[in-house]
């Protein structure tokens, strides 16, 4: 397996401790495999049915716990007719494993003995889970001001917790000083196997719409995993002759800390970093995305925007949404939030993606 920089290009072949280019760019996987629905195995009923389009290391067996294939639900939003996706019922309660369980497949393959992330939760006990699961030993940096409840699940797991005061930047930087020194970052921001992971959220939508693309999808937006992901999956539907076109992706974030939306507004190519403000989206609380350039141009090949929200409304949406029967975090409530402001354009099938448990969260 090969990877290449999205900034400059540069190729180098794959090792478990190489997260990034020299040049601080994302990396892709080189010459990943195509998606053929010839070689869905419909016996299997997690994400690895799609394991013929994931890239990995020869022989690699997968480490999973069961994530992928999560229920598609149909309901109704003020007269908006819609599907939830719901992402907060994979193992550990949140759309992360998809990403976890590729890259821990990866890495432990690659003969990985311990990993370390940052996170402000979800990652974080996602990592926890299934390094837990593949017998690897976990350290996850967490800023201070994360969800208890999700503090607690990643120390349930067994990993070891470090909890980094100040800003969520602050794990960021205390993970990379690890990195430094020779630790295997399992990052979800920059490890490109996280993408493929997530891209099989198209691959469903896709099977369980009876073999066709919606035609606009809302999501939360912070890292912009899941949307990347969402745009390569569609993006080998639609080179495979499976589907028509794109969906349109319609990324949502938190108006306190808003860097892509405020790029979006402002028809800028690249985001410029913004202060992270307090907000009650702790999982999107994210101020300079390290692939923001790519969001915006996925976001705007595909006729989308990304719009933000603020918390009263946040929360709005998430006490209606619990009212409806779905019990989403905060974090994932921005998406049902976006759907007034976004109900002239949301034409068509329309999923909205709920992305992680109300269980992860206090209060
Ligand atoms: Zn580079």
């Amino acid at each position: 397996m090969r990877v290449i920089c999205a900034h400059c290009g540069r190729e180098f072949p794959w090792e478990a401790t190489r997260f990034r280019c020299d040049c601080g760019g994302p990396l892709e996987v080189a010459g990943a495999p195509a998606f053929d629905p010839a070689q869905v195995d419909p016996g299997d009923f997690t994400l690895w049915r799609y394991r013929h389009a994931l890239p990995m290391p020869k022989d690699a067996r997968p480490v999973t716990l069961g994530e992928g294939m999560t229920p598609l639900v149909e309901a109704e939003w003020d007269g908006l007719r819609l599907r939830f996706k719901c992402e907060s019922l994979n193992p550990t309660g949140s759309f992360k494993d998809r990403g976890t369980a590729v890259l821990v497949t990866a890495l432990a393959a690659a003969g990985a003995e311990s990993v370390v992330e940052d996170s402000s939760g979800n990652a974080g006990s996602s990592l926890a889970a299934y390094a837990a699961r593949a017998g690897l030993r976990a350290t996850i940096y967490v800023p201070a001001h994360a969800s208890p409840a999700k503090k607690a699940q990643i120390s349930a797991y067994g990993a070891q917790l470090v909890s980094v005061p100040g800003p969520r930047a602050a794990a960021a930087e205390a993970v990379l000083e690890a990195a430094s020194k020779g630790a295997i970052y399992a990052s979800h921001v920059y490890h490109p196997l996280i993408h493929h992971g997530m891209k099989t959220v198209a691959f469903e939508l896709w099977e369980q719409l009876g073999r066709r693309a919606p035609d606009a999808v809302v999501l939360p937006v912070g890292h912009g995993s899941l949307l990347l992901g969402l745009a390569m999956g569609f993006g080998e539907l639609l080179a495979a002759g499976c589907i028509r076109r794109v969906p349109r992706f319609y990324g949502v974030q938190a108006a306190a800390c808003a860097p892509l939306a405020a790029a979006w507004e402002r028809g800028a190519e690249e985001p410029e970093p913004v202060s992270e403000g307090e907000t009650v989206a702790e999982g999107v609380r994210i101020a300079a995305p390290v692939r923001g350039r790519e969001i915006l141009a996925a976001v705007r090949a595909s006729g989308g925007a990304l719009v933000a929200v603020p918390d009263e409304e946040t929360l709005r949406a998430r006490e209606r949404l619990a009212h409806r029967g779905f019990y989403i975090e905060p974090t994932s409530a921005v998406a049902v939030a976006a759907l007034d402001r976004l109900r002239e354009r949301l034409t068509g099938t329309v999923v909205a993606i709920l992305t992680g448990n109300g269980l992860k969260h206090s209060g």
